[in-house]
């Protein structure tokens, strides 16, 4: 099946949508079409996303070693002091575990380990095998945790059960487990938990700062420089801010239910998105302070008046360039469609691994005619669109990068290995340095896409 000059398979046509061109329909949100090698991670990975960022907590995948093969290292997260998050421990389910069950290896895995470093908590991860041998992970946990003193809770990660975002759904239930546990005495009124937000590059201490400066308090980072005892508080804080449409949404809404805590969804990405959501924040809370929404305006204006003469210069070289979008969550899409509008370029694809219907409805009504919108995409797809649209700069991922660079296409890690921080206007600062150094490079000039050379 073709679109424009793109080869397609025919199961993933109703996964594009070129604007324009018909009527708007996507479909998304189900299992990858085998074959497709689609860019999605499986559902474990959904779930160490979202709980690794805890620097305090013992994390132990069970399985065999290459599930842990997604260490730190590939994905970073920052913690301003413990970094045992940092270490990668697993199992190394062998043939002999798998024909006689693995739960006698985990326990003794459990116990060194927590002997060894002391954590706060622990988090077991299951993996695929796991999952087809049907090692009981509830009562090994359950049994270390009356041993050794501390929560021991099981991830329900099975990799084959879905796709990453109900990887994010099993770190969700299994971070509620240690919510409700702590104590909330001396939490402010003006108090909130920062969700959604990984502190892959420092992050969440900008957003930090920006509440602080605010009046507000933040009860626990959830999970980016996170820790045991603050998450087991979580339930005083009075709002939860949420930030990327999957990861944390589903233990914002369990929070709701169980303790009546509202939520709002923020951005932190791009001017625009960035000082509305403070503005959100400002509003719930201007009830109980009417001064919060003077001190936020002061702060934006702030902000605003050193960022905007230095983002000049970047605008003006880029100007009328085309970028490409394709992330985990369609959420950061937004705020990179406004910021890239901002940098005076047009955005001709953007995509995602994990979007719903409604976030492409959007995604569709704040695009230009002609820009492709795709879920789900595989790297062939990609390359015929990043060549089709003549982009010059690609923003994506650690699996995003090597196709851009192959094609002589600029590139901006806005994931995993990003290592400036680009959320808060200061971070608006960064991306638009990035992009300009990217989509500038004379390197660009040796590459088989502009010398019209042929690929191989
Ligand atoms: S959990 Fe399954 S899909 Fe995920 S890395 Fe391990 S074997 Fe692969």
């Amino acid at each position: 099946m073709s679109t424009e000059n793109v080869v397609i398979f025919k199961e993933r046509k109703d996964q594009i949508h070129r604007k324009g061109k018909e009527p708007f329909e996507i479909s998304c949100n189900k299992e990858s079409l085998a074959g497709a090698v689609s860019q999605r991670a499986c559902v474990f990975c959904g779930s160490r996303v979202v709980l690794y960022p805890i620097a305090d907590a013992l994390h132990l995948v069970h399985g065999p070693i290459g599930c842990a093969a997604y260490t730190w290292d590939i994905r970073g997260a920052l913690s301003s002091g413990p970094t045992l998050h940092r270490l990668s421990f697993s199992t190394d389910l062998q043939e002999k575990d798998v024909i006689f069950g693995g739960e006698a290896k985990l326990y003794r895995a459990l116990v060194e380990l927590i002997d060894r470093h002391s954590p706060k908590a622990a988090f077991v991860y299951s993996t695929c095998i796991v999952g087809i041998i049907g090692d009981d992970l509830e009562s090994v946990c359950k049994r270390v945790s009356q041993e050794k003193g501390i929560p021991v809770i099981p991830v329900q990660s099975e990799g084959f059960k879905g796709n990453k975002r109900e990887g994010y759904h099993a770190a969700c239930s299994a971070m509620f487990r240690l919510i409700g546990t702590g104590d909330t005495t001396g939490i402010s009124p003006l108090s909130v938990n920062i969700l959604g937000d990984f502190n892959l590059a420092g992050e969440i201490w900008i957003i930090r700062d920006y509440f602080k400066r605010m009046g507000i308090e933040t009860v626990a980072n959830i999970t980016g420089d996170g820790r045991v005892e603050e998450i087991r508080r979580a339930h005083g804080a009075a709002l939860n801010v949420v930030q990327c449409s999957g990861a944390t949404m589903d233990l914002a809404k369990m929070m709701k239910d169980a303790y009546g805590i509202p939520f709002q969804r923020v951005s932190y990405f791009g001017v625009e998105d960035m000082a509305e959501s403070l503005y959100t924040v400002a509003r719930f809370f201007s009830g109980k302070d009417p001064e919060i929404m003077g001190r936020t305006r002061e702060l934006v204006k702030e902000e605003l008046s050193v960022l905007y003469p230095q983002l000049q210069k970047y605008r003006e070289a880029l100007e009328g360039k085309k970028a490409a979008i394709y992330v985990g969550g369609a959420f950061k899409a937004f705020s990179l469609v406004k910021a890239f509008r901002i940098l005076g370029m047009k955005v001709v694809l953007v995509g995602s691994q994990t979007g719903t219907e409604e976030d492409y409805q959007e995604l569709h009504e704040i695009t230009d005619d002609g820009t492709i919108i795709v879920d789900d995409s595989n790297p062939l797809e990609l390359s015929s669109f990043l060549k089709e649209k003549e982009v010059d700069v690609f923003v994506g991922g650690v699996k995003e990068r090597p196709i851009a660079y192959k094609l002589g296409v600029g590139f901006c890690d806005h994931n995993h290995e990003r290592k400036e921080p680009l959320e808060g206007f200061v971070g608006m600062l960064n991306f638009a340095k990035e992009v300009y150094i990217s989509a500038v490079s004379p390197v660009w000039r040796f590459v088989p896409r502009k010398t019209g050379r042929k690929y191989h």
